[in-house]
């Protein structure tokens, strides 16, 4: 494995960039926020799949938008942690769903794999992070990833 101390930042702009020319096409604005001191932030990780998941996260929030709004996108520290919050306004996850998602080859979605958050889910534990999920139906979702700062 190929950890290095990774500034969160700095992938986080990278993914943003990535994702942006598909939510543009949904007119929906993607929107970073964060204290100063976030920038310095480093987390040991490899830097590839941190990508992934983020990409993951973004992609399943534009898809459950499918119209114009705003995903923000939230930097936080608290304590040893680093929590990153990607807020939507989509459909939202029914109590139901909430049960499934995340197993291998759920999903909701006519062309759906049901592989990303999966692979999400391997990836943000063998970091020894968490992903906690926050939905309203009718308002939207925030997926939760937490992850120890270096
Ligand atoms: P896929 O995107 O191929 O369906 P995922 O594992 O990425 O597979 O997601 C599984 C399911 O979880 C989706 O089909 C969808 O029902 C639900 N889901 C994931 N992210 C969101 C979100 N941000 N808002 C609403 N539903 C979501
Ligand atoms: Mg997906």
């Amino acid at each position: 494995m190929d950890y290095k101390p990774c500034n969160v930042m700095k992938i986080i702009h990278h993914v943003v960039t990535i994702v942006n020319t598909q939510a543009i096409l949904y007119n929906i604005e993607i929107k970073t926020n964060y204290h100063e001191e976030i920038e310095e932030l480093e987390v040991y990780c490899e830097e590839n799949k941190i990508k992934q998941v983020f990409i993951n996260l973004l992609k399943n929030a534009i898809e459950a938008m499918q119209k114009q709004g705003t995903i923000n996108i939230y930097l936080e520290k608290n304590h040893q942690n680093v929590q990153i919050t990607f807020q939507d306004q989509g459909k939202g996850i029914t109590e139901e769903e909430l049960q499934h998602i995340g197993k291998r080859f759920y999903t909701t979605k006519e062309e759906g794999t049901g592989l990303g958050l999966m692979i999400c889910y391997n990836i943000i534990e063998k970091h020894n992070g968490q992903i906690h999920v926050e939905s309203e139906i009718g308002k939207g979702t925030s997926f939760i990833v937490t992850l120890p700062v270096k």
